[in-house]
């Protein structure tokens, strides 16, 4: 039998990792074999694939293979291109979708000599035929522990296949979410599972959600994170990478980051505004709605503190003037602040906990900065359990601040402000901002009882 040494530009949850397998490495001393397999999954790997095969090539015949070649995969051979425990029963796809490679290198469906394993890789396997998929059903019920990580999809799932997955007991069962036309047969899919008996609390239905492609963005894949979650899925985001060169834009690598761990994205929080919409604040003389507006007497301190890059609570009269503004009907507590820089938000008097409630888990979760604006209610539970609990430091401020009324901004402040304002900052700097604030307000930082 052949010694075959293979060699891997990069290292992925599915390398191999027994003693002929080696990550992006030119040949050590001891290093002895027949042939040596460079296994490329990435396009952009395919420089350093031949680099590696230069150097490589004195040790023995070497040859280049992998998806990212091109080249059609062959028979499925257990243990050999990725790690023991996974398995591939089908390769191809009868879809084409824009942004994949499957079905141009590939090729239709194609049924394999089914292996066992406990991860299943295939490309497509409900676009197989009934008895292969059942057989594939019947070898995962022997199996301890098994995922579906390559992905199912939704549009094909019928009836028995949901009855069968349940049967094998999976781990995590992914679905794909890549384009809007996938929602649907999403929410049909999610239907088909609870119904076999999934769970929503055993976070077993994942979901893939393609985010970053030309024109995505930031506030509309969170939405379909969000929305994702609603049905019934732990969505796990896919960031588009540029295919000539692998490169994911900073922003969709954070979101991407933010996204991807189970346990932080169920910590996220759930509250939305109610029914009022969140840019409108009720009218504290006599109760009709206006839009009020922070001042520059608080703003332009905020400003030389710390610019702001985000105010996810916006309206068009609003003179903040965040880089990124967020305005009904987009809903800025469904978006992640953590990506923005700074948050500043003044938030409606009357629904002020799911604002404070976010910057605290921002902040907590996500190492976000945030700055809030609220009335110094220090009795409400709001303040004690997200201000007082969470905040680096409070600016209670020194005068009743009078908010702008409808907009206006040259000399027509509003009036009526009848509760004392304090300025919430969760962020890494609480003394320079008690330093900073410290002439127009009272600040407290460093108190005892934060958690
Ligand atoms: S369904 Fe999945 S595997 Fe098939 S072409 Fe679309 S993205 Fe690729």
């Amino acid at each position: 039998m052949k010694r075959i040494i293979r060699v891997f530009p990069r290292k992925t949850s599915a390398t191999p990792d027994d003693d002929l397998a080696r990550i992006n490495c030119a040949p050590g001393a001891g290093d002895d074999c027949d042939e040596v397999h460079i296994s490329v999954v990435f396009t952009w790997d395919l420089d350093r694939a031949e680099q590696l095969a230069r150097s490589w090539r004195v040790v023995a015949p070497v040859k280049i293979g992998g998806p990212a070649t091109g080249e059609r995969s062959g028979d499925f051979v257990p243990g050999m291109y990725v790690k023991k425990g996974y398995t591939i029963t089908s390769r191809g796809c009868p879809n084409r979708c824009w942004f994949c490679s499957v079905w141009k290198r590939e090729g239709d469906i194609r049924e394999l000599a089914i292996q066992p394993g406990s991860n299943l890789l295939d490309d497509n396997l409900l676009a197989c035929s009934d008895a292969h998929i059942q057989s594939v059903f019947d070898m995962l019920k022997k199996q301890p522990r098994v995922q579906f990580t390559g992905g199912l999809e939704a549009a094909r799932l019928k009836p028995w296949h949901a009855r069968e997955l349940r049967k094998v007991r999976p781990k995590q069962v992914f679905f794909a979410y890549d384009t809007p036309d996938d929602f649907e047969p999403l929410r049909k899919a999610a239907e088909l599972m609870l119904d076999a008996g999934f769970t929503v609390k055993s976070h077993c239905l994942r979901c893939f959600v393609l985010c970053g492609f030309p024109k995505d963005t930031l506030v509309a894949a969170e939405k379909r994170m969000r929305d994702t979650i609603e049905l019934g899925f732990t969505p796990m985001a896919m960031a588009w990478r540029n295919p000539k060169t692998g490169e994911v834009a900073p922003d969709w690598k954070k979101f991407q980051r933010s996204w991807a761990r189970p346990a932080a994205i169920h910590a996220k929080p759930k509250s939305k505004p109610k029914s009022k919409p969140a840019t409108l604040q009720r009218n504290l003389t006599d109760g009709s709605f206006q839009h009020w507006n922070t001042p520059p007497e608080i703003l332009d301190p905020l400003r030389a503190f710390l610019p702001i890059t985000l105010d996810p609570c916006s309206n068009p009269r609003s003179v903040v003037g965040a880089q990124v503004e967020i305005m009904r009907p987009d809903d800025g507590l469904a978006i992640a602040w953590h990506l923005y820089g700074h948050t500043f938000v003044n938030p409606p008097y009357i629904d002020q906990t799911p604002w404070l409630c976010k910057a605290a888990a921002e902040h907590v979760l996500f190492g976000a900065t945030v700055t809030v604006l609220i009335p110094a209610s220090v009795e409400t539970g709001a303040f004690r359990d997200f201000a007082f609990g969470y905040a680096d430091a409070i600016a209670f401020w020194n005068k009743r601040i009078r908010f702008l009324k409808a907009g206006a901004v040259d000399g027509g402040t509003g009036s009526g402000n009848s509760l004392p304002s304090a300025l919430v900052y969760f962020g890494p700097e609480p003394g320079r901002f008690t330093e900073h604030f410290s002439k127009c307000a009272t600040v407290v930082h460093n108190w005892s009882g934060r958690k």
